[in-house]
């Protein structure tokens, strides 16, 4: 398909790859399953703490031009987990929210706050916070936790994104963004920033060609 100015992305903007201790998810795995899934083509890569899968994974999805890395992490934060859209470098230390949402500003790069409600999620506390976006699906948050995340990024304005938040492969793609955008990191990333995202569930994950 050609893709002509904005067009609609589907993407999953949560996944751990084998670089976070916790994931069995390999960098060529994820590639052929985006390569092979009917509609998602673009994911980002957020291990924890980590960027050490972006460049590997990037390089990999060269021989396909139809998919899109956007190079990414999970930080840990004091407060909570916090994304990174747009980063081939960690934040600076120490990683408080604040610390970590100006950098991502300072690049060019997009913050969002993880799972708010779940464990290891910052709760209330992402309401004082100068972010992008608030993660209001998130595939390994029970319905409740993400339908309260979905109501806080109402209440304060935010755009709302999902991802799978994947470990392994059968993980990959349970929920996707539908962005308005063309089919480059920055394009995603502006179109995230002015809410012209939705997210939602796939009944099949598994959902290939
Ligand atoms: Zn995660």
């Amino acid at each position: 398909m050609k893709q002509t100015k904005d067009s609609r992305i589907h993407a999953d903007l949560h996944i751990h790859t084998v670089y976070s201790a916790d994931s069995v998810v390999q960098p060529k795995m994820l590639v052929d399953m985006l390569n092979a899934h009917s509609f998602i083509k673009v994911i980002a890569v957020t291990d924890h703490d980590s960027v050490r899968a972006n460049k590997p994974t990037i390089e990999l999805a060269k021989a396909y031009p139809d998919i899109l890395i956007i190079p990414g992490c999970e930080i840990s934060t004091v407060e909570g987990d916090m994304l990174v859209l747009g980063t081939h470098e960690l934040p600076p230390k120490p990683w408080t929210p604040e610390s970590v949402a100006d950098y991502a500003r300072s690049i060019d790069a997009i913050s969002i706050v993880a799972h708010p409600f779940r464990s290891y999620g910052m709760g209330e506390y992402a309401r004082k916070l100068k972010v992008n976006a608030i993660e209001v699906l998130n595939g390994g948050t029970n319905k409740e936790d993400n339908n309260k995340a979905k109501e806080f990024a109402k209440e304060i304005g935010l755009p709302g994104t999902a991802g799978s938040d994947a470990h392994q492969v059968s993980e990959l793609f349970s929920v996707y963004n539908q962005i308005d955008a063309a089919m480059n990191v920055d394009s995603i990333l502006a179109a995230i920033k002015k809410g012209m995202v939705s997210t939602h569930t796939q009944t099949s994950p598994c959902n290939l060609t």
